[in-house]
This record gives structure tokens, sequence and C-alpha cells, in this order.
């Protein structure tokens, strides 16, 4: 008995192994279809993508949102986008300058693409990504920063753009760098969110007012639709409005108690000691590392200080 069940193991093995071998590598994210024709592109568990992406197919085009850190998921995504449509793939708009969702955009732009942007994009893009690497840079990666795409078409107002008959409206949003667009397809009820929403994963405050993250995520909650909306954040899997409220109470949060420990002269470590327990008590199924939380708590002091530096748009 236990020889036969040791031999349909080994089989059953065996099979597995070479199952594998034939199958293509797993892709570096997950395509999820979020409306008719709407799809995310939600970051691997192992972050082979940076961020997470998208991509809308229109009547004549496809517009794409995003384009993650490493070339080899943008091309990736143009791959899986070829399989579902022979669709020229006509824009590709960034949700803000960070590397981690412009890594890829000259991949979309020899696929076709014409990329557009915030208009502080341009100015930003390849010279404050080397601050947002700060202690992770080499000299590899100073290089393909300073050769990131530039955009262009950019833009400090809000854009319609048709798709034929499909409408997806891009905005123009404050918070998370000073240069931040969402990207709306409301007759998919989809909002594509990039940095301004995080699902239960810490967020980088690094460039961002949380005074004014909060006040933008409180408009997500109130558009039309809110409740049958999905929310396609930067980082993290699909969101609800449900979601979006409890980002939105985390930087609320994390203000208030970073608020409190300045209000008792705490500096610092002891900072950070004060808020990082209470604030992942108060959220306990999220991502909050040490490395994090200590940024975060570093960040909002200096908001609240009134001492933060913020990337400042540079003339065209
Ligand atoms: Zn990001």
């Amino acid at each position: 008995m236990i020889r036969v069940l040791a031999a349909s193991i080994l089989l059953t093995i065996s099979a597995a192994a070479s199952a594998e071998a034939a199958s293509p590598a797993p892709l570096p994210f997950v395509l999820k279809e979020v409306g008719p024709g709407v799809y995310a592109a939600i970051d691997g568990p192992d972050h082979k993508s940076g961020s997470n992406a998208g991509f809308v197919i229109g009547d004549d085009g496809v517009l794409v949102i995003d384009s993650f850190f490493y070339e080899e998921a943008a091309r990736a995504l143009v791959a899986e986008i070829r399989k579902l449509t022979p669709k020229p793939i006509r824009y590709v708009v960034n949700t803000h300058y960070h590397a981690d969702h412009t890594g890829g955009d000259q991949v979309l732009r020899d696929a076709g693409a014409i990329i557009i942007a915030h208009r502080n994009v341009r100015g930003w893009v390849r010279t404050n990504n080397i601050n947002l690497l700060g202690d992770r840079i080499t000299p590899a990666l100073r290089a393909r920063i300073e050769a990131l795409a530039l955009p262009d078409l950019v833009t400090d107002k809000d854009l319609t753009v048709w798709l034929g008959s499909r409408r997806i409206v891009v905005r123009t949003v404050l918070g998370h760098t000073g240069g931040d667009l969402t990207i709306h397809v409301p007759d998919a009820k989809v909002l594509f969110c990039g940095d301004m929403l995080w699902r239960k994963v810490a967020p980088n405050l690094i460039d961002g007012s949380v005074k004014e993250w909060a006040a933008t995520d409180e408009q997500f909650t109130q558009i039309s639709d809110a409740s049958q909306t999905r929310y396609v954040p930067g980082h993290g899997d699909i969101a609800d409005a449900s979601d979006v409220e409890e980002f939105r109470s985390y930087l609320l949060d994390l203000q208030r108690l970073v608020g409190e420990g300045r209000a008792a002269s705490l500096k610092d470590e002891a900072l950070v000691t004060y808020v990082a327990p209470k604030l992942r008590t108060r959220h306990p199924d999220w991502t909050i590392s040490d490395r994090s939380i200590a940024a975060e708590v570093r960040y909002m002091d200096q908001e609240l200080a009134g001492t933060k530096r913020r990337p400042v748009p540079r003339p065209d």
C-alpha cells in the first residue's frame, strides 16, 4: 500500500515537473479584467513589476496606465495586450513621475504610444527619481534614471481622451508628488488612482502632502457610482470605496499620532517608537515595514513642522 502510494506521489511530482518545464515563465503581474475591456495589472508577490499598471481597450485603440519599474514587465504587458486585441496602443498615461510607474515608458513608446503626463513630470523624471531611490541608487540605476523617456504631451489641466466612442477622463489631483493624474473610465466604473491610493500597504510619502492627499481621497469616495466603482491602486490589490476610506483613515491616523507625539516633544526614534505600534494595531492586516514606518513618521513630522521639502516645478 505504502509502496503504491509512494509510486503515485512520484508520478504526480514528475507530471507536475514536466508541466512546469513546458509552461512559459509566469507573468510578473496578475492581469484582472475590472470592467468591459478594462484591465488592471497587479504587481505579483515578488514585486517583479515594481507597481501596478493597467489598460483600456476602446473602439479604435488602447490606452495604457503606467509602465511599471522594469522594462521586462512593460514588455510582458504589451504582449498581453497583443493577445487580447490587434488595435494600436495609442497612449500611455503616467499617474506621476516616480520610476516605479514610468520605468517602462520607452517600451510603450516603441509599441506606438504617445506618453501623456502631468507637466511637472518632464522636469522631474530624470532628476528627482535619483532622490526617490535614495541609498538604493547604484551607478547602473542612475544611468537608467537619466535616460528615462520624457513625456510627449503634458498638461496641468484635466483632459478627455476619446478612444472612438469611449470617454476617458484624466484628472489633475493633489497629494502624492505635486504632479499627479488619475484616469477615470466612467462607462466601466473604474478609477485608476496611481499612488493616490495604496491598498493595505504603507504608502511612500517622500514627495507628498498628507493634508492634500486625504482631501483628494475623500473626493474619490464622492464620485457618482462610487459604491460600484473599482479603484485600481498604485500598490496592492483592486480596491473598493471602503478600501479608499480605510487608506484615508490610515493617513489621518498617521497625522494624528505624529501630532500627539510632537505635542509630547518626542523626536526621531522616540517619535517612531510612539507611533509605529499604535498605527499597526489600528491597521493589523497592513504590510508596514520598519523602514517604511520610520520614513512615514519623519515625513509627517516635517509636514506638521512646515519644513517638508516637496519637488519644485521646473520651467519648460
Ligand atoms: Zn509607486
